[in-house]
């Protein structure tokens, strides 16, 4: 309402509290592409084209179909004004294709149209115009349609055409005027009168040309500067000299602040497209810049992270191989333990048993230390078996097992020869000594109960020991020897330990 009522300092103030104070960022763009048509109609040109050259760059960022329509509509007109027709054009024609709605199309035709006149290349009679006209009318659009038409009767006018044009002109006239748009309304006053000064009618040419002055209300804009030039040529026409010569004076003066303006856009748009120009180059440099040094950091973390792979991978590898060496001696060392081992209890086996002994007795050699040999026999064991059953045999066996397991001082090697047949390496005893070891191993079997669930029983054992301390120490004949002491034992009644002769 301030724009119509050519207040144009309020409008501007009204847009500015609205830009500042608007959450809804539609309307902030709207207010501020607005603002930007104030400040032309307010003449604060350099200000108009700075606020559109910063909206024309933000514009791919601009989401309100209005603000961009109206931002785009603005550059054509204002670019056409200060003669930048190839970019009126431009910027008309993305305006028109941008959204086809009736408006759209038809207010960016109209303003390729003008740019094409103002270029000087459009004639009255060109298709594009009597299209657009047809165009905007049936789209009840009048104001581009309005626009049109005067374009297209200025350019009959300037063809010298007036006669068949004032009809036409004067049926448009009362449409022309309730628009209420003053440049639209002294546009066509100025036709009007430019007709009727061709056709000799003067008193008719001079009312509209103040008409158009009326309309107008004072502002430098081009139907002015021509409705004074009109009533010059009206005076001089009617004879009215001095009065002529006021009009020209007065044409002169409008023309001169008309050139003026148009100067000082010219300068304006000049100024801040190439400001706008250098800080663009500045920001591509600057934005080069950056990505290279993006480029180098990715550069590096990548080479980093390759690094780090690397290092990921052989760490990987080198736990793989790890772990199967693991396995593979894991499996092995299970192998082998169970190769030497005696399943039932636990302890060496037969073999393993008599290699140790042997690998022992060489080195007692060396260090010609004495050693014994004792064979041990579980007593009366087949009845065990024959009473209990072959399981209750088997745990009698496990239990004496641990039994002297956890008798055994360290250094002592001891295994399971087969049955129930059990044998005790021990190096470094005198035969005294040996035989104590025997009894404690005897004792503790004896104070030993097997449970066998209903009951339990009560298990004895006969030792035999064999000592030697004249090397060599044959493992054979120590066997031998021990076995008969401890046959000895069995005969002498079981349950004690004999020593061999
Ligand atoms: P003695 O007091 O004279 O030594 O009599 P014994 O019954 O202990 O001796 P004998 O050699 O007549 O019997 C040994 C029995 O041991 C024969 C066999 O069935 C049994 N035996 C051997 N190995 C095992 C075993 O691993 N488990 C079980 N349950 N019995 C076994
Ligand atoms: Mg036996
Ligand atoms: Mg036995």
């Amino acid at each position: 309402r301030a724009i119509f009522l050519l207040q144009y300092d309020v409008a501007l103030r009204r847009f500015d509290a609205l830009i500042g104070t608007a959450t809804d960022p539609a309307i902030r763009q709207r207010a501020s592409a607005s603002r930007i048509n104030a400040l032309t109609l307010a003449r604060r040109y350099e200000e108009a084209f700075g606020g559109l050259n910063t909206m024309l760059e933000r514009l791919p960022g601009l989401t309100d179909p209005n603000a961009r329509e109206q931002i785009l509509g603005i550059s054509g007109l204002l670019l056409a004004e200060v003669g930048e027709y190839e970019q009126a054009i431009r910027y008309a024609t993305q305006l028109r294709d941008e959204r086809p709605t009736p408006w759209t199309r038809c207010a960016g035709s109209v303003l390729i149209l003008d740019a094409l006149a103002g270029q000087k290349r459009l004639r009255a009679d060109d298709p594009r115009l009597i299209g657009t006209i047809q165009e905007c009318e049936d789209s009840g659009e009048p104001l581009p349609a309005g626009l049109a038409r005067s374009l297209k009767i200025s350019l009959e006018l300037a063809e010298g055409k007036a006669a068949e044009l004032l009809p036409t002109l004067t049926r448009e006239y009362e449409r022309i005027r309730a628009t209420a748009y003053p440049r639209l309304v002294s546009e066509h006053e100025v036709l009007l009168a430019t007709a009727h000064l061709q056709l000799g009618r003067l008193a008719e040419a001079r009312r509209h040309a103040g008409a158009a002055l009326e309309a107008g209300r004072g502002q430098q804009t081009r139907p002015q500067v021509d409705a004074l030039h009109l009533l010059y040529r009206i005076e001089r026409a009617a004879g009215n000299l001095p009065a002529a010569i006021d009009w020209l004076e007065r044409h002169y003066e409008a023309r001169q602040r008309f050139l003026d303006d148009v100067g000082v856009r010219q300068m304006a748009y000049q100024r801040v497209r190439s400001e706008a120009l250098a800080s663009r180059l500045e920001i591509e440099t600057l934005s080069r810049r950056n990505q290279v040094m993006q480029i180098e950091q990715r550069l590096k973390e990548a080479s980093l992270e390759n690094t780090r792979l690397y290092l990921a991978l052989a760490l990987l590898i080198l736990a793989i191989v790890s772990f199967s060496a693991w396995r593979i001696w894991r499996s092995q060392l299970h192998f082998q333990q169970r190769a030497e081992q005696d399943g039932l209890t636990g302890i060496a086996n037969r073999t393993h048993f008599l290699a140790v002994a042997e690998q022992r007795l060489r080195q007692a050699e060396k260090t010609r230390a004495p050693v014994a040999l004792v064979i041990i026999d579980l007593d009366h064991f087949k009845a065990i078996n024959d009473t209990w059953g072959h399981p209750a045999g088997d745990l009698v066996l496990k239990q004496a097992a641990a039994t002297w397991v956890a008798e055994l001082k360290s250094g002592e090697w001891f295994g399971r020869l087969g049955g129930e047949e059990f044998a005790l390496l021990l190096i470094g005893l005198e035969p005294a000594e040996a035989q104590a070891r025997a009894e404690a191993l005897r004792k503790a079997l004896s104070h030993e109960r097997v449970d066998l669930g209903e009951r339990s029983i009560h298990i004895t054992a006969s030792f035999g020991v064999a000592s030697s301390d004249t090397p060599p120490y044959g493992l054979r004949q120590l066997l031998v020897r021990a076995d008969a002491a401890m046959y000895h034992a069995k005969q002498g009644g079981r349950d004690r330990v004999m020593i061999a002769a």
